[in-house]
């Protein structure tokens, strides 16, 4: 177990000297950037784990796993959760149940049901609105051209606060690229809500890119943890 918490702290190391590194090139501060890392498919103890190495963001997509990962960490309380999975509108509600922060809102059933579980909760949500930057948008995501609806329907919504945009960047195509498009939305939305200030946007492969343009947010797995274990 102790050979597990040494290899998470020298990949969690690296990883931030990556993000120093690209943080100078862009001349941007590097403590403007959050580092999320991406714990699905690994357990609750090597979140545990991170949490110790002063992890403050851990990012989960699948709504199942997480919220029974949640509720064994030791040190909820100093770890901030974030969901960045696709939903569906009938089960929306349950990730207000574990998660702070919900990072993948991408159409208008999302924001009710979401809005109502966080009321029902008694919580306030940070929502990011995922935005597609391929044609398809086979990596889920509303079209830019209906981000601005979206963002006036999040921040209207009692229990929700929008806080910006994310993204994944499409497979094949220059990440460099859709990520000045993300930013170019981003600028779009903050125009009208100044609160939206979040680009989350940088994965393992191409997080340097990401804050070459603007990311705050970087959500990095295999990394950090290691290839993700097959569920079987
Ligand atoms: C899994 C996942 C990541 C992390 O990807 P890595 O390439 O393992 O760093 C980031 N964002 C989303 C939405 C993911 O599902």
């Amino acid at each position: 177990m102790s050979g597990r918490r040494e290899e998470l702290a020298s990949r969690l190391e690296d990883v931030h000297a990556r993000m120093g590194r690209a943080a100078e090139s862009a001349g941007r501060d590097v403590g403007d950037l959050e580092l999320v890392v991406v714990t699905k498919y690994f357990p609750a103890s090597d979140v545990d784990l991170l949490v110790d190495l002063g992890v403050a963001h851990i990012g989960e997509n699948k709504d199942q796993e997480a919220g029974a990962k949640v509720a064994e960490l030791s040190r909820r309380d100093d770890v901030t959760v974030h969901f960045i999975g696709q939903l569906q509108s009938n089960k929306a509600g349950h990730v207000t149940a574990y998660a702070d922060v919900v990072q993948s809102v991408d159409r208008p059933k999302i924001v009710t049901a979401l809005d109502r579980g966080a009321q029902r909760h008694g919580r306030r949500l940070d929502v990011l609105l995922q935005v597609a930057l391929d044609d398809e948008g086979g990596r889920g995501g509303t079209s830019p051209e209906d981000v601005p609806a979206l963002a006036d329907l999040v921040a209207g919504a009692e229990a929700l606060r929008l806080r910006g945009v994310m993204a994944v960047a499409p497979l094949g195509g220059d990440p460099r690229r859709a990520f000045a498009r993300l930013r170019e939305v981003a600028d779009g939305i903050r125009a009208g809500h100044p609160e939206a200030t979040w680009i989350s946007a940088g994965m393992s492969g191409d997080l340097e890119d990401a804050v070459a343009e603007g990311a705050t947010h970087l959500r990095v797995g295999t990394a950090i943890l290691g290839s993700r274990p097959s569920l079987g």
